[in-house]
């Protein structure tokens, strides 16, 4: 069951089962939710975008931990996600996943971009973590199309919450107008809203 409400901040909001799932513009880096997701790349050993921000508002215990991974288990393949601690920032755990880049989309690039989503979800349930931060993972650097991307984030998340009951909120933080909007349309037609 997927219900519209309103919050006070005008922010798309829904309801999926007993989950909210909302949209916002803004930092990744300075939300409160148990865990923001990075979308990182393979080495995990930091980068630009969303990534860099992240490792230079948590500072370099993640990284610590990240090179402790890929020691262990070596490159993260994309669809794929770990977890680490989130350093100096208000969340307490980063979930890194490397999304696809983007050949044209004859290359599985749909089935690792939703597989990146649902395995941070899986991860963050696996840790006990209720509430999850995600930016808008393949879309920049990664040159994924927006408007499919978005589709397919939504959708994924919609159908991770409606079968679990373990997460309560899902917050897509989106740094720039264009993929906020982006993202506020493919809700309203994934809800079937006007
Ligand atoms: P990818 O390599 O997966 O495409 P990027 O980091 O290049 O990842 O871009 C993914 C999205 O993250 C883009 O929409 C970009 O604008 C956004 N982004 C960059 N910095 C932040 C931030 N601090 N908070 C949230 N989103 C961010």
């Amino acid at each position: 069951m997927i219900m519209g409400v309103k919050d006070m901040g005008n922010n798309p909001v829904k309801i999926i089962n007993q989950a909210k799932l909302s949209i916002l513009q803004g930092d990744i880096t300075r939300q409160t939710t148990d865990t923001i997701v990075n979308a990182a790349n393979s080495s995990l050993m930091g980068g630009g975008g969303v990534d860099g921000a992240i490792h230079r508002a948590g500072g370099p215990a993640i990284l610590e931990e990240c090179i402790q991974i890929v020691s262990l288990q070596g490159r993260l393949p994309s669809g794929q996600a770990v977890i680490t601690n989130a350093g100096n920032m208000k969340s307490k755990h980063v979930i890194h996943t490397v999304g696809p880049i983007w050949h044209g989309g004859k290359q599985g690039e749909a089935d690792l971009l939703a597989s990146a989503y649902r395995e941070s979800l899986q991860l963050a349930a696996e840790n006990n973590l209720s509430s999850i931060s995600f930016p808008s993972i393949s879309t920049g650097a990664y040159s994924y199309p927006l408007d499919e991307a978005s589709r397919i984030a939504l959708k994924t998340v919609a159908s991770f919450l409606s079968a679990t009951t373990s997460i309560k909120e899902v917050v897509f933080v989106l740094f720039d107008s264009r993929t906020f909007d982006a993202y506020t349309t493919a809700l309203r037609e994934i809800t079937g809203d006007k």
